[in-house]
């Protein structure tokens, strides 16, 4: 058993990304050491710049792909890493039921990389990001761990494989630590304002779509659907802080690095909102109005889902602490002062 220090140093692969740099800041901010490796594919190194500007402290950052041996081997052939938090993996479902085999190569091609570099390397702790998605359309909720794996898209597929892959490496060899992490829907950005969520095209997703409506990027938001089986037919999910989702990493972390096991927990804050909801309280921390428009149901949606995240607090003493508003309120100061994204402002 090996005993925390705070100088622990941490591979964070995908580390430029949207969780990513959130985590990195908590990271640092607990003492940690932290090594990036992202190939940008979804991503602006100018998140870690400013990470480097809150926390005033430089970040090495190797601009790879995991699915490059070559450069895996150097990068632990060069560093002494205690253990490894994976992010880095392709995320947008709709493009991933059109682009299957580049999720595939990409998700599960280049964490089987990572996980031979680490064996390569003696590295044996892992925190690694799955995804509510693997539930699917949940028998009930609130969703415990032990809920049937049952994903309905590629992407999906691709979070329980590699499940399943450690899962095989932890039966293999006890020496591993293994936290599995199942996000449920992250939403927010750092208080500061300066990183947070920028994404490429079209937003996929309910939050980031509404504050590009209320910066005025975009016309409308439409709503998939309002006759679900909800309290007021709208689609229902549990949203979560990214800084809490963030310290759920740190404490994660803490976990691999003082025993071994395998554990897999929900992290959610185990109540849910419907989009209608989200609407109005982004309303009032933005003080705009979101003109959105009924249309029909997106395919692959579900009505409900929401944590029930009992376990990552008995196991990790975490728990989810920024109600509905701070998440809506962080995410505008984050897209107001930057209404374009990283590529609103130099530095
Ligand atoms: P993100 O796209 O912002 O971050 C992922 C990062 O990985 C990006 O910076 C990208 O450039 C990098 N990357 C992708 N493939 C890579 C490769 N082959 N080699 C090196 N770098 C690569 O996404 P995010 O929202 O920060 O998500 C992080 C992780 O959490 C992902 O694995 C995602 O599937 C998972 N997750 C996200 C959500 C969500 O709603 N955001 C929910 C559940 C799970
Ligand atoms: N949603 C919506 N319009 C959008 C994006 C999402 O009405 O432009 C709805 C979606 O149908 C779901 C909820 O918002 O009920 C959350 O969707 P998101 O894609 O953010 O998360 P996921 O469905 O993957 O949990």
């Amino acid at each position: 058993m090996m005993k925390e220090r705070q100088s622990a140093q941490i591979l964070v692969t995908g580390g430029a990304g949207y969780i990513g740099s959130h985590t990195v800041l908590e990271l640092i901010t607990a003492g940690f050491g932290v090594v990036v490796v992202d190939n940008l594919s979804n991503a602006s190194e100018q998140s870690l710049q400013r990470v480097t500007e809150l926390t005033g402290q430089a970040i090495p950052f190797v601009n790879a792909d995991l699915r490059d041996r070559s450069a895996m081997v150097a990068l632990f052939q060069m560093n002494r890493f205690d253990a490894v938090i994976h992010f880095a993996g392709l995320k947008a479902v709709g493009e991933s039921v059109s682009k299957p085999v580049a999720y595939w190569d990409n998700n599960v091609g280049g964490t089987l990389v990572l996980l031979e570099s680490m064996e390569r390397a003696g590295i044996r702790r892992i925190v690694f990001s799955s995804s509510a998605t693997v539930y699917g359309d949940p028998q009930r909720v609130p969703i415990d761990e032990a809920a049937a794996i049952q994903p309905t898209n590629p992407y999906g597929r691709t979070k329980a494989c590699i499940e399943s892959i450690l899962t095989d490496l932890a039966t293999s060899d006890p020496s591993w630590a293994i936290g599995t992490l199942r996000y449920f829907n992250p939403v927010g950005a750092h208080l500061s304002g300066r990183i947070g969520e920028d994404p490429r095209g079209l937003p996929n997703n309910l939050m980031p779509f509404i504050a590009q409506v209320a910066v005025g990027r975009r016309e409308r938001l439409s709503v998939f659907g309002d006759d679900w089986d909800t309290r007021d037919g709208t689609g229902l999910r549990d949203y979560l802080h990214v800084v809490d989702l963030a310290l759920g990493h740190v404490d994660s972390l803490r976990r691999v690095l003082q025993s071994p096991g395998h554990w897999t927990v929900n992290l959610g804050t185990g109540t849910g909102y419907t989009v209608l909801e989200v609407i109005r309280a982004f309303e009032r921390a933005s003080g705009r109005s979101i003109p959105f428009e009924i249309v029909n149901r997106r395919s692959g949606d579900i009505a409900s889902c929401y944590a029930d995240p009992a376990h990552a607090l008995a196991l990790l003493g975490w728990r989810a602490e920024r109600p509905l508003d701070q998440m809506c309120e962080d995410h505008w100061r984050w897209q107001s002062n930057n209404p374009s994204g990283f590529a609103s402002t130099q530095g």
